[in-house]
């Protein structure tokens, strides 16, 4: 609409806003579709064989822990020097929903260990930290984010674990709880206070190897969902690390997890979708042959309308996790973007798999059809890296801040 006209109904341009309009949405560059396309036929050849024993055990199965590390998925956007794939943040969001699109589980660890544990590291290690750990977590092992406790979730800033200076070292003591990865993980980034009298302003960052003694993990728990996906309880007794274990900078903890759970958010959105997809694919073709009243199922007007509801609700989730996967790679402020594209790419996931299982009728229902996994793997969606309500607080706190 041109100013003038803007203007004269009283409405005043502002071209702040316009600073997030991103890149045509749904264009890929060359490199971004070669990531896409290479993940989703390794995710189909070297993954989905694999689903129903590590759904199965619990736990990740060795090859294809040892595949995601060949093929450079673990490595995504740590850059070449280190070892890494040298990606952007789009190609990691574009792998993370391929391989959801087979098994969720996976799609977590790939996700979590990218976007929260390299993401940080990449952006606030010192070079000597740089050197010594993102080879190792793009070839060697996964790693954990430490953040929630038993008495700290959605309330994360409340933590309890301290870090107390002796000497040159520091003295971590406490709980973390629903740690993803830590059954597996190599070192963990972990959040303590070290100067509890600052409030959250004390809450620093540690890298802890996992043979630090002091620190134990749990046997993993028994979930719904991603049941491959380790998530474990940690405690932290006495555990000395030095002090050039910080991460970044003292007392910065809190702005390294607000600021990286945004992205990590955009992350979560991407699982989503891919689970959404993968669900919505195994579906479709079952609803073409499967016949009843003398028709297949899906020339039904009310199952076609139900179908292009919850595809038209899917693609509108997918265009606000790239938009904000964009919007990450152009390094504007995600903080709302971030928040709605996962609110809204897991409650969709939630409806669309609870909806594929109806399309499915009575086999939908079981185990020898995948849409039941599908839809329990959505579940966590809604969950981790803040519920649903606290993505809806979190939009309402900028829409006040950009009205104020
Ligand atoms: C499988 C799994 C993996 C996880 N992985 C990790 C990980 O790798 N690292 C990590 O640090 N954490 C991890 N988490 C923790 C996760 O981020 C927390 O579970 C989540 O933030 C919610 O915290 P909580 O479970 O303590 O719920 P609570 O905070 O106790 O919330 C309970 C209910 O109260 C509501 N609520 C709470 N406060 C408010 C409010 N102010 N306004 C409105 N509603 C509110 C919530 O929305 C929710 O419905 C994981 C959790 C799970 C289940």
């Amino acid at each position: 609409m041109p100013k003038k006209l803007m203007q004269t109904r009283g409405v005043h341009l502002c071209t702040s806003r316009l600073d997030h309009c991103p890149a045509p949405l749904t264009e890929f560059t060359d490199d971004e579709l070669m990531m896409k396309e290479t993940v989703a036929k390794l995710a189909k050849e070297e993954i989905a064989p694999h689903v129903k024993k590590m759904e199965k055990e619990g736990k990740i199965d060795d090859y294809v822990l040892k595949t995601l590390f060949e093929n450079g998925l673990m490595g995504l956007e740590i850059p070449t020097d280190y070892g890494g794939a040298g990606c952007n943040f789009m190609s990691t969001i574009l792998t993370v929903e391929e391989v959801a699109k087979v098994d969720g589980a996976i799609a977590a660890l790939v996700d979590i260990h990218n976007t929260l544990v390299n993401s940080l590291i990449i952006k606030v290690a010192s070079e000597d930290q740089k050197q010594t750990y993102l080879p190792k977590l793009a070839q060697n092992y996964a790693g954990s984010f430490c953040l929630t406790e038993p008495g700290a979730g959605s309330d994360a800033f409340s933590l309890k674990t301290v870090a107390k200076k002796d000497g040159s070292d520091y003295i971590i003591n406490g709980t973390k709880m629903w740690i993803s990865n830590s059954d597996i993980a190599g070192v963990f980034l972990v959040f303590a206070n070290a100067n509890p009298s600052a409030g959250y302003r004390g809450i620093t960052t540690f890298f802890v190897d996992r043979d630090t003694p002091g620190l134990s993990v749990a046997k993993p728990e028994d979930k719904l969902g991603i049941k491959a996906s380790g998530t474990c309880m940690i405690h932290f007794d006495n555990v000395r690390v030095p002090e050039k274990n910080i991460l970044g900078e003292f007392g910065q903890g809190y702005k390294y997890a607000a600021g990286f759970l945004n992205e990590g958010r955009v992350g979560i959105g991407a699982q989503m979708i891919g689970i959404a997809q993968g669900c919505l694919d195994a579906t479709i073709p079952y609803t073409l042959e499967r016949k009843q009243f003398g028709h297949d199922v899906f020339s039904f007007q009310s199952m076609q309308h139900q179908i292009a509801q919850v595809a038209t609700e899917l693609e509108c989730a997918r265009l606000l996790v790239y938009n904000a996967a964009r919007l990450v790679d152009a390094k504007k402020d995600v903080m709302k973007e971030a928040a709605m594209a996962k609110l809204v790419a897991s409650e969709t996931a939630l409806r669309v798999t609870a909806k594929c299982i109806d399309f499915m009728g009575g086999v939908g229902f079981t185990t020898e059809f995948p849409q039941e996994k599908y839809f329990r793997d959505s579940k966590i969606g809604t969950i981790y890296e803040g519920t649903s309500n606290m993505q809806l607080s979190t939009i309402a706190k900028c829409i006040r801040k950009q009205y104020s």
